[in-house]
């Protein structure tokens, strides 16, 4: 039986808006087709994982706090989190845990909690914390030859500019900065986005391109995923889509 192995960063830390969900529709839609999903954890305190050991490593959202907690521990991993992503290992990174990737994010009192500076993006909050880019939000993005609108939920007070390749161009919502046009970072096999949602229950779609990415590279075959019952997430996103 094929089986993917996905690396759940920090569960007990960064967990917002139901990110969890996105473990749980990963897992559900590999059972659905007979593919194994194997999840295991990692938090301060447990052994170093062996990133590159994974098909997939997840992290979710956290308020600025929660990242001061993790920044120092995550830091520590960043040789071995680079080598899993030059080998190709997906990542998929929610909001805060987005913010870390980059080079780092400064707080409402101009406290910075350094990041792992993998990627060039730096994120900074508006000096007054009521000021947050909150509500619903739909982005326009590629996958392979589709383009795909994504939907989710942001709340972030961090605004993060110098970002080289964004996810999606903003059809409602605020993206990156405030009224952005762009959101997220994107790079075949790491995406890392401001969407709650949790995002992969409302996005089908790209649940799947990232099931068949991780398959693809681990069976080094092109894996046509059978199709699943998606009527109740298509009628799901139609009444989200018509509500804008
Ligand atoms: N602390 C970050 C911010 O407010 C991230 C919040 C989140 O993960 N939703 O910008």
């Amino acid at each position: 039986m094929k089986e993917l192995k996905i690396l759940y960063l920090y569960p007990d830390i960064l967990e917002l808006y139901g990110d969890y969900g996105n473990i749980q529709i990963l897992s559900y839609r590999l059972k659905q087709r007979n593919f194994k999903a194997i999840i295991e954890t990692y938090s301060i305190g447990d052994p170093p994982p062996d990133f590159k050991s994974y098909d997939l490593v997840f992290a979710g959202g956290g308020a600025d706090q929660e990242q001061e907690i993790l920044s120092q521990d995550l830091i520590k991993y960043k040789v071995s989190i680079q080598e899993a992503m030059d080998q190709g290992v997906f990542f998929l990174l929610i909001c805060g845990a987005y913010q870390l990737f980059g080079k780092y994010y400064k707080g409402v009192n101009g406290n910075l909690i350094p990041g792992l500076e993998i990627f060039d993006y730096y994120t900074e909050a508006m000096d007054d914390r009521k000021k947050r880019c909150i509500g619903n939000i739909v982005i326009e993005t590629k996958l392979y030859d589709n383009i795909t609108k994504i939907i989710g939920f942001e709340n972030h007070g961090g605004q993060t500019f110098n970002v080289s390749n964004p996810f999606g161009n903003v059809l409602v919502g605020n993206g990156n900065t405030f009224n952005d046009t762009k959101e997220g970072f994107f790079m075949n096999h790491v995406i890392a986005t401001y969407l709650h949602g949790p995002l992969l229950a409302k996005n089908p779609e790209l649940a799947d391109y990232i099931i068949k990415y991780c398959l693809d590279r681990k069976y080094k075959e092109n894996i046509i995923l059978e199709p699943l019952n998606d009527e109740f997430e298509k009628k799901c996103r139609e009444q989200l889509l018509n509500l804008f």
